[in-house]
C-alpha cells in the first residue's frame, strides 16, 4: 500500500457488534455495561471514568462512579474497549482495533487517526531491528486550529522536512504523509526521544 494510505476502519461497525462480542467472551451485559458502551459509542471519543458518570448522569441515567469505574475496567480488560493512560489519568474510547491518535497540544482533545505505514519502511525497522512487526500505533502531537483563534478546525503539523495544512477532508491523508516522510527522513538515525511532529507556531 501507498504511502499514507488508509487501512480499514474499525471492524465493529455499531454498539450491537460490541454487545454481541461481551456475549461471545462470556461477559454479562447488564443495564449499567450498556449504559457505558452506549454513551461510548455515542461520544466517539475519549472520556474519563468521570466524564461518563457526569454525562449519564446528566442525560438521567442513574448508576454508580464505582459502577462506572469497574464496567470500564471490565471492557477494557476484556478488549472491547480502549484505554489510554494519561497524565492526568485514564481515558476510554469506544475503538478497540489498532490506530493512532492526534493530541492537541493546546487543549489536549484527542482525535482518531487511521493511517499505514509504508511497507518499505516497516521492511527497514525490521531489518534494522530482528523484529518481525504484528502492529503498530502513532502518536502526533500538533495543535488544532480550533484551539487557538481561528476560522477552521484544521490541523497543522510541522514535521522535519516542512509544514503541512490539512483541510478537515484531508487530514488523516495530511497527518499520514507528514509521520510517514518524518520518520523516512530520520531512518535509520535514532529519533531523539519525544521528536515527534511539533506545533507550529504562526
Ligand atoms: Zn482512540
Amino acid at each position: 500500500m501507498n504511502a499514507g494510505a488508509l487501512p480499514p476502519t474499525n471492524p465493529s461497525t455499531c454498539v450491537d457488534d460490541v454487545y454481541q462480542r461481551c456475549r461471545d467472551l462470556g461477559m454479562r451485559l447488564s443495564r449499567q455495561r450498556r449504559m457505558v458502551l452506549d454513551l461510548l459509542w455515542v461520544e466517539k471519543s475519549h472520556l474519563s471514568a468521570r466524564d461518563i458518570f457526569e454525562k449519564l448522569n446528566n442525560l438521567g441515567r442513574n448508576i454508580g462512579h464505582t459502577s462506572v469505574y469497574q464496567n470500564l475496567e471490565a471492557l477494557q480488560t476484556a478488549g472491547v474497549i480502549e484505554c489510554l493512560d494519561r497524565a492526568s489519568g485514564r481515558l476510554y474510547g469506544y475503538r478497540s482495533d489498532p490506530h493512532s491518535h492526534l493530541t492537541c497540544s493546546q487543549s489536549g482533545a484527542i482525535q482518531d487517526l487511521d493511517v499505514e505505514l509504508p511497507r518499505e519502511l516497516l521492511d527497514q525497522i525490521e531489518r534494522r531491528t530482528g523484529f518481525a512487526i504484528e502492529t503498530y500505533t502513532l502518536n502526533l502531537t500538533g495543535r488544532r486550529r480550533s484551539c487557538i483563534p481561528a476560522p477552521t478546525q484544521d490541523w497543522r503539523i510541522r514535521s522535519s522536512i516542512g509544514t503541512f495544512d490539512a483541510c478537515p477532508a484531508q487530514t488523516r491523508e495530511f497527518a499520514a504523509a507528514a509521520v510517514c516522510r518524518t520518520a523516512a527522513a530520520r531512518w535509520p538515525h535514532p529519533p531523539a526521544q519525544g521528536s515527534g511532529g511539533a506545533v507550529h507556531r504562526r
